[in-house]
């Protein structure tokens, strides 16, 4: 596999990060994670737009353009002729001291893995997720905001615990004001009396792209979206479920902390934005 770094592709085996990179160190970093389908990448431009606000917000100067850097995908992707797939990319702090201070750090490092992607088995996708709600608390904005994609998943790998250690594959979090936030890895919408709604930004959730493009297909079916504050309570008596993300596409949730969400199977309105989104998915993006 042939990996970018420092401003070249290279060999797997010589992709190597120091061992004070503030990446490691601290998460000290941003990323993004890029669905390639039918040799085009997916919401190319989004992504990009998205890692550089994220590096804007942690005071993290990209060492690469935005048109450098969509070569640079596109020249990973190429040279691992990957027609289907998911893409990585990467920008640490860099190398620096023991130390905080991510000012010592001259130089970030682009790094970018174009492979494989480990879906959801078949099997979720066609009967659902049963999911819970965690205590792990999402984290406060004016902490590490949410809507940065930074490399600093704690918060959620906690979350993603408590998920497995339930007997559940997917969580979902409460903000600091106990509403719904969004799960682990993925954002969360609710449909109630053909009407869908997802937690505002401001509820503590990533800007999603497949959330953000989901919006837009609904809207274009003449399905309403309303992007709210809600509650457990809103989750519980919703007809349907569903969980939105990059990797997961579209995923239907079927139970929620042992309540059966709507009549317990993937609900009809989730299913038809499920194939408008991959439909759409299939034939748009940035040809390689
Ligand atoms: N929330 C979190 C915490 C995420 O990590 C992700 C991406 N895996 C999402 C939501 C979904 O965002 P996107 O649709 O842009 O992949």
């Amino acid at each position: 596999m042939k990996i970018f770094m420092t401003g070249k592709l290279v060999e797997e085996s010589e992709a190597m990060i120091s061992v004070f990179d503030h990446g490691l160190l601290y998460g000290d970093g941003v990323f993004e994670g890029i669905r390639v389908y039918n040799n085009r990448v997916f919401l190319l431009k989004e992504h990009i737009d998205r890692l550089f606000n994220s590096a804007k917000a942690i005071a993290l100067e990209i060492p690469m353009n935005k048109e450098e850097l969509v070569r640079a995908v596109a020249d990973t992707c190429k040279a691992n002729e990957l027609e289907n797939g998911y893409v990585r990319l990467i920008v640490t702090r860099g190398k620096g001291s023991l130390g905080l201070n991510p000012y010592l750090c001259k130089n970030p490092e682009v790094i970018i893995i174009a492979a494989e992607i480990q879906l959801y088995p078949k099997d979720f996708y066609e009967n659902g997720l049963k999911i819970v709600t965690v205590g792990t608390v999402r984290n406060h904005p004016e902490a590490i905001n949410p809507r940065i994609k930074s490399l600093n998943y704690l918060n959620n790998v906690l979350a993603k615990i408590e998920a497995i250690n339930a007997g559940c594959m997917e969580c979902i979090m409460l903000n600091h004001k106990g509403e719904v936030a969004e799960a682990s890895g993925d954002n969360i919408f609710t449909i109630k009396d053909g009407k869908l709604y997802t937690p505002s930004i401001y509820s503590g959730a990533l800007e999603g792209l497949t959330r953000n493009k989901v919006i837009s297909l609904a809207e274009s079916l003449g399905y309403s979206v309303n992007e709210v504050s809600m509650q457990r309570y809103d989750l519980y008596t919703a007809d349907e479920v569903f969980l939105t993300g990059t990797a997961a596409e579209i995923i239907s949730v079927v139970e929620i902390d042992k309540r059966a969400i709507g009549l317990g199977t993937p609900g009809e309105i989730t299913k038809k934005l499920a194939s408008s989104y991959s439909k759409y998915a299939s034939s748009n993006g940035y040809s390689l």
